[in-house]
């Protein structure tokens, strides 16, 4: 893995919905909380945007992470729940695991945020 696709620090600001990413060497990516959410590639967000799931990023997953909880068959808590991050935890030293507050969980390989990343202040 290149070393540019490793972060320093991860930072989540609630109140603004927005997590910043440091990478190593010092470049800054933000990313909105609603985007975050909405590029989730999971295989069940994937198939609700039509896409084709990448069963590889699945088969990743670590045998001791918790399952994914099904909200599917719950009542609609509101897109602010949707949107909101309950907590964070890596995933291996390869990804970036986010439980959101409807208790939806994606994995975000650090290579995938690393592409999708918007630079947080123009070079
Ligand atoms: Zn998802």
């Amino acid at each position: 893995m290149a070393v540019e696709t490793m972060p320093q620090a991860v930072n989540v600001n609630r109140g603004a919905g927005t997590m910043e990413i440091v990478w190593e060497g010092g470049r800054a990516a933000s990313f909105n909380l609603m985007k975050l959410r909405r590029i989730c590639p999971c295989a069940t967000c994937a198939e609700s945007r039509g896409e084709n799931p990448h069963p590889g990023l699945l088969e990743a997953r670590t045998p001791d992470a918790p399952a994914p909880k099904k909200s599917l068959g719950l009542p609609i808590l509101g897109d602010v729940n949707k949107f909101q991050i309950q907590g964070m935890n890596h995933v291996g030293n390869y990804a970036l695991g986010v439980t959101w507050q409807d208790g939806h969980q994606s994995i975000f390989s650090w290579t995938f945020l690393a592409s999708a990343s918007d630079p947080a202040t123009p070079v």
